[in-house]
């Protein structure tokens, strides 16, 4: 990895962090001001019921994304970061920049979809062409 790629990636992964910051605490805002309208009895309650609020608001989706920028500014720190943690090849740059918290290298994350998937019908462009490619060669040799 190269250093500046690095240093850029660190700089997009800690304003993602911010945004998503930013984004819970607008809505914490948003509910606390709901609540004063409602009359001063539920203003008294706003500051008690804002932790509860940061964590309902707080949802899977943002914990998870959180985390996963948290996990990626340290593989940043401890020097793996771009580096797939299922075939320890580089991730491809373009990659990294369109998912900068990604563990995954492409062809690693298909593979994960695909298992994730082999129940469900896989229906999706990729899907569809890896499992022509296979189907087909898998008797040819
Ligand atoms: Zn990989």
């Amino acid at each position: 990895m190269r250093k500046a790629f690095l240093k850029s990636a660190r700089e997009s992964l800690l304003k993602m962090r911010e945004q998503v910051l930013a984004d819970i605490e607008n809505d914490t805002k948003n509910s606390r001001e709901g609540q004063k309208d409602e009359g001063m009895d539920a203003y008294d309650l706003a500051s008690e019921e804002r932790d509860r609020d940061i964590s309902m608001i707080l949802s899977d989706r943002d914990r998870v994304k959180l985390q996963s920028i948290e996990e990626a500014l340290q593989r940043i720190n401890a020097g793996s970061y771009g580096i797939c943690e299922e075939c320890e090849l580089d991730i491809a740059e373009d990659r990294l920049k369109a998912l900068p918290f990604t563990r995954l290298c492409v062809i690693c994350q298909a593979d994960q979809e695909r298992e994730a998937r082999q129940t469900r019908r896989v229906d999706d462009e990729r899907g569809v062409r890896r499992i022509a490619v296979g189907e087909s060669e898998e008797d040819a040799s």
